[in-house]
């Protein structure tokens, strides 16, 4: 697949972060590469914001932010589905830049994140005008009131997103804040800058006012100093439970609010009276899509004695078939891993549990080829609880499969973990599908399928997996502040 002429000409000269609806350099003039993990290759040289960029940035958005918060809901409603439309009508290099800087087929970026990144803004566009208060009736003898509620934006917002959904974690954060009337400063991943950056050239396009989104790509000092900064009011972050812990502590300083999408480990439980071709299938997308880089990642299989060999039998011939490659040859099925950083910490995993013990039985411990961050999906056995691939998230196309017999034994094992963002039964009695996933500590719990997904539908973790939920009707909530206007009626 050949370059678009608008992805080389986009690539052709280094980028800039985008403050106050204009491209300006660092102030200290410091980048960084941003590279193609399939080749290892240099793409474009990155400006790199520092705390002095970040104040700029928080002060464009202040200023912006009275203005933008007193447009119609009708206006921004147009205007984000005008975005939508645009996004979409640029979907073919979007997704080129996605699967250069992520390393994620172009087919898959185009289809997923790509697509989805544009209906998030249609969705939400219809939900600008539809954030209602209520009125409240009160009772005080002899008075008379008339009291109701307003949903106000919070303010200066901070979005901080990680690489593997680059362009989706963006519009996840940049979307329902603006439409509730917030401002924005987006820092991307300094692994993927390059879509944010893109969007935020269309939004100038589109029309979004100076300072109402604003974009500084960085790494985590970057991020720390918009946490840690008292101009800012709310902190979005997508990101490992590890940094979501120290910005729920750094943002203590203006007690800024905080909404945390963070990691996970999630059991996928099929029992012996599934429909075991559909389970096989679902394991297989749950374990491995988006290179098993994926929050929701169903990375550890408890499957019933019953069906054991059959289920291991079924993922494991699934996952030595799947033909891994560089994104842009049309006949890859999975990418390389993100960077360097994340091949070592996946390869260290394996080696690590085969030192432990357990079994290969697909995959390897070994890179694949001699170039780019290639790993070939991996199904490990022989695994018990406390091995370090059982309980940490590894964020690779890793899976581990142990066999259980009651389900009292698998509710238990499965919640046996400090996180709680997803989690999947397969059974075809509807009475242990839900019974079992009703008992599942998790946001979201998937029941004979896996990664169905929409933007209507709320997301989230219990426990170590976040606080708040993005998306739907509730995905507002986070960024709005409720008012209670009461009027004496004289
Ligand atoms: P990460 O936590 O290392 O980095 C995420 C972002 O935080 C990056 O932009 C990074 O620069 C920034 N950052 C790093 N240190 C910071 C600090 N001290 N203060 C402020 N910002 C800081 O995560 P990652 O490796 O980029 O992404 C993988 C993680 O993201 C996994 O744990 C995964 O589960 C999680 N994730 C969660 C969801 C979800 O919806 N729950 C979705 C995608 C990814």
């Amino acid at each position: 697949m050949t370059l678009l002429p608008a992805v080389s000409a986009f690539l052709s000269s280094p980028k800039q972060l985008l403050i106050d609806g204009e491209w300006v350099d660092a102030k200290d003039g410091r980048t960084f590469a941003t590279i193609n993990p399939s080749t290892e290759q240099d793409l474009v040289q990155v400006a790199y914001a520092s705390s002095v960029d970040v104040d700029r940035a928080v002060s464009a958005a202040r200023a912006a932010f009275e203005p933008w918060s007193r447009t119609t809901p009708r206006e921004r409603s147009h205007l984000l589905w005008r975005i939508g439309d645009l996004v979409d009508a640029h979907a073919d290099e979007f997704a080129q830049l996605e699967a250069l800087d992520n390393g994620k087929r172009v087919e898959a970026a185009r289809d997923g994140d790509i697509a989805i990144a544009a209906e998030l803004f249609r969705y939400f566009a219809g939900w600008a005008t539809k954030m209602e208060g209520t009125s409240i009736p009160m009772s005080v003898p002899g008075r008379e009131f008339h009291a109701y509620t307003r949903r106000e934006p919070v303010g200066v917002v901070a979005g901080i997103v990680p690489w593997n959904f680059p362009l989706l974690m963006a519009c996840f954060k940049i979307v329902p804040a603006i439409t509730a009337g917030n401002t924005v400063i987006l820092k991307p991943a300094e692994q993927t800058p390059l879509t944010a950056l893109r969007l935020g050239q269309l939004l100038l396009e589109a029309g979004v006012p100076a300072g109402v989104v604003n974009v500084l790509p960085g790494f985590g000092d970057t991020g720390a100093a918009l946490v840690e900064h008292h101009g800012v009011d709310k902190v979005a972050f997508t990101g490992s439970t590890e940094v979501g812990k120290k910005i729920a502590a750094a943002a203590a300083g203006n007690l800024k609010k905080v909404s945390l999408e963070l990691g996970g480990k999630a059991p996928n439980i099929i029992f012996n009276d599934a429909d075991i071709e559909a389970a096989i299938a679902g394991a297989v997308l749950g374990g491995y899509f988006n290179e098993g880089q994926c929050c929701v990642n169903g990375s550890r299989l408890y499957v019933q004695r019953g069906v054991f060999d059959e289920v291991v039998a079924g993922v494991a011939a699934a996952a030595a078939a799947i033909k891994v490659g560089d994104g842009f040859d049309p006949t890859s099925q999975m990418g390389p891993l993100v960077s360097q950083e994340q091949h070592e910490k996946v390869l260290g995993y394996i080696r690590g549990a085969v030192r432990d013990g357990a079994v290969l039985t697909a995959g390897s411990a070994d890179r694949v080829g001699e170039r780019g961050f290639f790993v070939q999906p991996t199904l490990i056995t022989g695994v018990h609880e406390e091995m370090a691939v059982q309980t940490d998230e590894i964020f690779g196309p890793v899976v581990t499969a142990i066999p259980f017999d009651t389900e009292d034994e698998v509710v238990a094992a499965a919640n046996n973990t400090v996180y709680g963002l997803a989690a999947g039964v397969w059974s075809t009695n509807i009475g242990t599908a839900h019974r079992v996933g009703a008992r599942l500590r998790a946001g979201t719990v998937w029941l004979n399928t896996w990664h169905a997904d929409d933007v209507t539908l709320p997301r989230g973790g219990f426990k170590q997996s976040g606080w708040g939920r993005e998306l739907g009707s509730f995905g507002l909530d986070d960024y709005t502040e409720l008012k209670t206007v009461i009027a004496e009626l004289r």
